[in-house]
């Protein structure tokens, strides 16, 4: 029998810290959530190598007496504690005392701080939780701490950082949802010395549109509400501003950015009819609750909390931005008497729709260089095994070197919508619609998939883009460049002069603004290729009407022949077997 041991208190911190430091993201807000926690009106932020080799906070708030430097790194130790009567309030503040001790575990700090009555500073430094001597040091009222070399001592943690830009850019976001939720104060990032971003003191209205960008001003509807039992203040942006992907709804707790599904589908509810249902709004919105009324403790990075009238607090969000989108006569008006979806009419119709995305009649995507046809039989044999209706045994007379004008001899159209082509024993019935919306997603995806660029179209009228804090923009320079975007940067914004030949340009911009929020990943192409899609219905018939035969071939060229894009059914097998119960 293994005998059970108490782990060594640094092994302990080095998971506990896991728990709460994922990534440098996560040490940066930590350590600012201490800063605005001390009173700070200005917070800075150092970053080096996205902060793998170095992070640090500056701020000028209270500071730490010289006798509690030590105290601050002790796991469960916490200034925000006074006495018995304290405890279940600022426990649920989410004072939990661990930041420091575990980021400490995993991590080279050194902490400089000098308190508001105090005419010095001290200085010290901790390695593993080992903390040095307190010693002498020069700085203005306030803390400075200095995060280095994080997980050094956890090397599969630190293997599996992303890259800079990636892991940035997390820094960046978690930057931004804090300055965001505190307009008072002056933030500034810095990354390898050089200024991301800077806020000065400001109202809501005005760090939103400085964070989100200047466009972002006269979209912004105000929401306010004030009840015993939460408060509402911040921002919804006008439906038409919703956006394909996530990443702009920002919502507070009692000042600290809190993510919770349950509230944001109160949100959706309100901007139900607004908005597509897979769009996004926006929106930027602080709660306030009665601090005994709320948990931040259930997960160690406090970003979940648990409230006492969930339900409650559901319905006052919902009514409050309804109202804020009614009385900004967003809201459709609703009337019984008519059918609701064909009524849906809003005083100015910019504001009513999600930006949908039009097919241009050109665009021929059989005419990507990089479609080399493959033999449609090669197809059949190999996706015939994923398929659930394969109960055609293939004879070996149906050999690949057969000729491709063979299926020509047994494809036949069936109005209005198949064709019916036949194997060996058996007959393959073909949804015609189906079949193209698969060819064309395939096409598509591959396209953006490939090596090749991609001809653009310039347009008319540059558009010039004001990229905020958030963007992404280099690590998605190669695939906007492949979809055939070209840009080129003016002072902070970017002027862009051509965009993808599939898109319009309204349609390009909108994509672009959206997926430069987001890492580059398949599924980006699979949306942008489903939306194109969706839209381009009925359009495209023209395109490969000419021929059965071609579209039966293009069919079997696809990996997945069998379903469609949404997964519904392209192909029926009717093999002889089925067909002999047809004659029983
Ligand atoms: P918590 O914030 O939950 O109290 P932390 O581990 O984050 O726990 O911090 C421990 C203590 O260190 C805090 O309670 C506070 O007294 C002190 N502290 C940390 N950062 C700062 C800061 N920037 N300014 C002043 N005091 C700080
Ligand atoms: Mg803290």
């Amino acid at each position: 029998m293994k005998k059970i041991l108490i782990l060594p208190e640094n092994v302990a911190n080095q998971i506990a810290a896991g728990e709460v430091v994922q990534r440098p993201a996560s040490v940066v807000k930590e350590l600012m959530e201490n800063s605005l926690d001390s009173g700070a009106s200005e917070i800075r932020v150092n970053i080096v190598n996205a902060g793998k080799t170095s992070i640090q906070i500056i701020d000028n708030g209270h500071g730490i007496e010289k006798d509690q430097l030590k105290l601050a790194f002790i796991r469960h130790a916490t200034s925000k504690l006074n006495n018995a009567d304290d405890l279940f309030a600022l426990i649920t503040m989410g004072f939990r005392g661990e930041a420091l001790a575990s980021i400490c575990a995993i991590s080279q700090v050194n902490l400089k701080s000098r308190t508001n009555d105090s005419e010095k500073t001290y200085e010290i430094s901790l390695d593993e939780n080992k903390a040095g001597e307190i010693t002498n040091s020069v700085g203005s009222v306030g803390t400075t701490i200095t995060v280095k070399n994080l997980f050094y001592n956890v090397p599969a943690r630190r293997q599996f950082l992303k890259s800079e830009s990636i892991e940035f850019r997390h820094i960046s976001e978690s930057f931004t949802r804090i300055a965001l939720a505190n307009p008072q104060i002056k933030f500034t990032l810095k990354h390898n010395n050089k200024e991301e971003a800077q806020f000065e003191p400001e109202n809501l209205r005005q760090r939103i549109s400085h964070v989100l960008g200047k466009k972002i001003n006269e979209n912004l509807v105000p929401v306010g509400e004030s009840t015993d039992i939460v408060s509402i203040e911040g921002f919804v942006l006008r439906p038409n501003n919703a956006k394909k992907t996530k990443g702009n709804q920002y919502l507070y707790v009692n000042r600290r950015p809190i993510k919770s599904n349950y509230l944001h589908k109160s949100i959706i509810e309100a901007f139900e009819g607004l908005v597509a249902p897979d769009m996004h709004p926006l929106y930027v919105l602080k709660l306030t609750v009665p601090e005994d009324r709320v948990d931040v403790n259930v997960h160690p990075s406090k970003t979940e909390v648990q409230f006492e009238d969930e339900r409650t607090i559901y319905k006052i969000l919902c009514s409050a931005v309804k109202r804020s989108l009614g009385i900004h006569q967003i809201a459709p008006p609703i009337d019984f008497e008519n059918n609701l979806d064909q009524h849906i009419t809003a005083r100015s119709s910019e504001t009513l729709l999600a930006p949908k995305i039009k097919v241009n009649s050109d665009f021929n995507p059989f005419n990507f260089e990089n479609h080399k046809a493959k033999k449609s039989t090669q197809f059949f044999f190999q996706s015939n095994d994923k398929s659930e209706q394969k109960p055609i045994e293939f004879s070996s007379s149906w050999d690949e070197s057969e000729p491709k004008s063979e299926s020509t001899k047994t494809s036949f159209f069936l109005p209005p919508n198949y064709i019916v082509t036949s194997l060996k024993t058996s007959l393959v019935i073909i949804n015609i619609k189906r079949a193209k919306n698969r060819i064309l997603f395939d096409q598509l995806i591959s396209a953006l998939k490939s090596d090749n660029q991609l001809s653009g179209q310039s347009w008319v009228f540059p558009e010039r883009i004001e990229l905020n804090s958030k963007s992404n923009i280099q690590i998605w320079d190669m695939q906007l460049k492949k979809m055939g975007f070209h840009w080129e940067k003016e002072g902070n914004d970017f002027v862009f002069t051509a965009g993808p030949l599939f898109l319009n340009q309204s349609e390009s911009i909108s994509w672009l603004e959206t997926i430069i929020q987001q890492d580059p990943d398949d599924e980006i192409y699979n949306d942008l290729a489903l939306s194109w899609l969706s839209n381009s219905e009925n359009k495209y018939s023209a395109m490969i009407d000419s021929n059965i035969t071609d579209i039966v071939d293009a069919l079997f060229q696809c990996n997945n022949p069998w379903t469609d894009p949404h997964d519904k059914p392209v192909t029926r097998i009717l093999d002889s077997k089925a067909l002999s119960v047809q004659f029983h």
